[in-house]
């Protein structure tokens, strides 16, 4: 039986802003995304254990999607005093993250195994162990989309998902791997 109907009950109860599922076949890989992370366009590259290359190569990224036959990509909004508003960018991202979080638990229950990526870096400590120690929280760490070359503004398109929900709001994505 698929385990999606029952999954999608779980999530309607979270404060999602939208999600959708799709075979993982449909997930739109682009070297040219993870050139940007290598060109640390975010600050975040050799930083964490979430990120590249930490995270391993594309193609080892690609094969750990395609180890999975469902995908499910689900963003949070909110708005900020303006785009310079760096507290809210920051509340905004945590709030994503704890709700990834609670997104994760729904799924593990459904697929132990199942894999979460979701925002640049990693939020969960103050200070990363990376590259010292191992990571103290490997179920709490959820590599980013976009170091495992994922095209989240085509994604977002073809899912018909809003990429943008209007100025002075940031939309953050995840997206989660899971077996039916
Ligand atoms: S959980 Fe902690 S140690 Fe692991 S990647 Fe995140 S910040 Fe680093």
């Amino acid at each position: 039986m698929t385990k999606q109907p029952e999954i999608e009950n779980e999530l309607t109860k979270l404060p999602i802003l939208e999600f959708v599922f799709f075979n993982s076949a449909e997930i739109i890989f682009a070297h040219e995304v993870r050139e940007l992370c290598e060109g640390n366009s975010c600050g975040m590259y050799n930083t964490t254990w979430a990120c590249p290359p930490a995270v391993g190569s594309i193609e080892t990224c690609m094969k750990k999607c395609q180890a999975y036959n469902k995908a499910m990509l689900f963003t949070t909004a909110t708005e900020m005093d303006s785009s310079f508003d760096m507290q809210g960018w920051l509340k905004a991202r945590v709030e994503h993250e704890a709700l990834t979080d609670q997104v994760a638990d729904v799924f593990r229950r459904f697929d132990e195994n199942a894999l979460i990526l979701s925002t640049e870096g990693c939020t969960v400590c103050k200070k990363c162990s990376y590259p010292d120690a191992p990571c103290r929280f490997p179920d709490r760490m959820y590599p980013a989309i976009e170091g495992y070359g994922i095209m989240v503004m085509q994604m977002a398109s073809a899912l018909k998902i809003s990429y943008n929900n209007g100025a002075n709001t940031v939309t953050y994505f995840s997206m989660v791997l899971f077996n039916e």
